[in-house]
Parts: structure tokens; C-alpha cells; sequence
């Protein structure tokens, strides 16, 4: 069976948050996805799973309002679901930024074939990750900046550090996009002149250019937590240093730091990033997905 797993946003005004979100959930429980979709006053944010076919009548129910005709959607194949329940919620945000953005005045959005043809040309731009650093410890573009930020709503804080790149060409990116709308945004408001973003993000630029500017794996909010979307790895355990892109939950629910962790450190330290943590009593529960 083929099975596909889809991301997708927008960012507008919805009216009736809580019958938007009944609306998605009965549609994604009738076809059998499961996977995490956040709905706000300020739009739809999400991710599902599910069989190919299933996920194609999916997207074609939520253009079916109007407020999401044109949505666009990032796919990756998989031979399995990649989550394992559906979570569908209302939020204040449909990602938590914590600070205004005008999401009228965002980055502009830049296309994976214009960035590649920008970074052949070796044009003289910026690049920066927005995401989190446990995301951008096991892949990211060659060259790009990253923030030592846990969640993304440090990122107004971190991008303080920024500012000596005001004048620069700042071209952003996270994982599919939702993100840098707003950081964007913010970057703009800040005085930050000339920013981009990559338009559907890391996942859309490999998509369409694997084994070139993107280095490593790509990190995502499924069951799988990595995604092997270019050829090498660039990041190594952080146990034993061997190369390795797995990444792993601390089994120890008081620490549940994200890490990078070889297999065979894995069983050494009983699924924990230390030897405080493998000692430890209050243990995350196994589970078979
Ligand atoms: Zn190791
Ligand atoms: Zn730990």
C-alpha cells in the first residue's frame, strides 16, 4: 500500500474556528488519516497521513471552501502512516510566535527554482534557518546561519543577533513554510530590508532539487522525526560521535531532550542521552507504531 503524508497551511481569517475544526476532523476521521491539524482565528496549520488515494480526496474536500481553493500542499511518499492519532485542535495562533507580525508585509516568497539558480550564481545572500536547533543539528543548507533557539518563540529574541545582517539579502526558510511567514514578517518590521522566504520550505526545495544546497536530513513533526531527504548525513551521534542522523526523545520524561543517537547507543543506554538519565525512574512509555 502506498501511503503519502501531506503538509499544508494558510493564514487567513476564519470565522467560526470550532466548525472549521469539526469540519476537518470528521473528513480526515472518514478517511482514516491520521496526524496533527491546528485551527485559529488566523488560519489552518497542519499534517496528515494516510493512503495516497485517501489523502488526494482529503485535499480536495478542504479546497472545496472557499477560503482554501488554492491551497498548496507539501507530499513525501512513505510506505507506512507516519503518525499515529489524529490530533485536531482550535488555537490562539496556528504556530506560537507570542509577538505581532504583519502578515501583510511578510518576506517575499522566493521559488526553489530561483533560489537554486540565486545559489549556482553564488549570489551573495544570507541564509537562515528559522527553526529550532535540535531540527538544524542533523541537516540544513550549506552555509546557512542557524539560532540557538529550543522553540520558535525565541526566535524574536535570538534574531537580535542579527542585526549586523540589516542590509543584507536574507533568504529564510523552515521546514514547510508556516514558520517564516510570521518570522519573516518580523524580520521586516525589525528593519531588516531585504528578506525572503523559501516558498513551501525545505520539504518543497528538496522535493524538487534532492542532493544539491540542502545538506543532511530533514527533521519533522511525525512519528518519524527524520526525514531522509538528501543522500549523506552531515550530523553524528552525540554519545559515541559515529555518523548517524536518528534522532531520538530522551526515554528520561524529566529530561526528554531531542538528541542524536546511533542505534547501538540506543540499546547501550536504554533509550536516554546520559547516564543520570538511563538511571532514572520516571520512564516514557514504549510504544509500537
Ligand atoms: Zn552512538
Ligand atoms: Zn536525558
Amino acid at each position: 500500500m502506498q501511503f503519502k503524508v501531506i503538509s499544508f497551511y494558510k493564514y487567513i481569517k476564519v470565522k467560526g474556528a470550532e466548525k472549521l475544526r469539526l469540519e476537518v476532523k470528521r473528513s480526515c476521521e472518514k478517511l482514516g488519516l491520521m496526524g496533527r491539524i491546528l485551527v485559529s482565528q488566523e488560519g489552518i496549520n497542519g499534517a496528515v497521513s494516510g493512503e495516497a488515494a485517501k489523502i488526494e480526496t482529503f485535499k480536495n474536500a478542504i479546497r472545496k471552501n472557499k477560503i482554501f481553493s488554492g491551497l498548496t500542499f507539501r507530499e513525501q511518499g512513505y510506505q507506512n502512516q507516519t503518525y499515529h492519532k489524529l490530533v485536531v485542535k482550535t488555537r490562539d495562533e496556528i504556530v506560537r510566535f507570542g509577538k505581532k507580525a504583519n502578515l501583510k508585509r511578510t518576506g517575499k516568497h522566493i521559488s526553489p527554482k530561483n533560489l537554486k539558480a540565486w545559489l549556482d550564481k553564488k549570489q551573495d545572500i544570507i541564509l537562515l534557518d528559522a527553526r529550532n536547533q535540535y531540527e538544524t543539528k542533523i541537516g540544513k543548507f550549506k552555509g546557512a546561519i542557524t539560532l540557538p533557539i529550543e522553540n520558535f518563540r525565541d526566535f524574536p529574541k535570538a534574531s537580535k543577533k542579527l542585526s549586523k545582517f540589516r542590509d543584507k539579502k536574507i533568504v529564510m526558510y523552515c521546514t514547510g513554510g508556516v514558520r517564516c511567514e510570521k518570522a519573516s514578517a518580523f524580520l521586516k518590521q525589525e528593519g531588516f530590508k531585504d528578506v525572503y522566504q523559501i516558498q513551501g520550505g525545505i520539504i518543497n526545495f528538496v522535493n524538487q532539487y534532492p542532493d544539491t544546497y540542502f545538506e543532511g536530513s530533514c527533521f519533522v513533526f511525525d512519528d518519524r522525526l527524520v526525514s531522509r531527504v538528501s543522500s549523506n548525513k552531515t550530523s553524528k551521534c552525540e554519545i559515541c560521535g559515529d555518523e548517524c542522523d536518528e534522532i531520538l526523545n530522551c526515554f528520561n520524561l524529566d529530561c526528554d531532550k531531542l538528541f542524536v543517537s546511533c542505534k547501538k547507543c540506543q540499546k547501550r543506554m536504554n533509550k536516554t542521552c546520559s547516564e543520570d538519565c538511563k538511571n532514572s525512574k520516571k520512564r516514557r512509555k514504549e510504544t509500537n507504531f
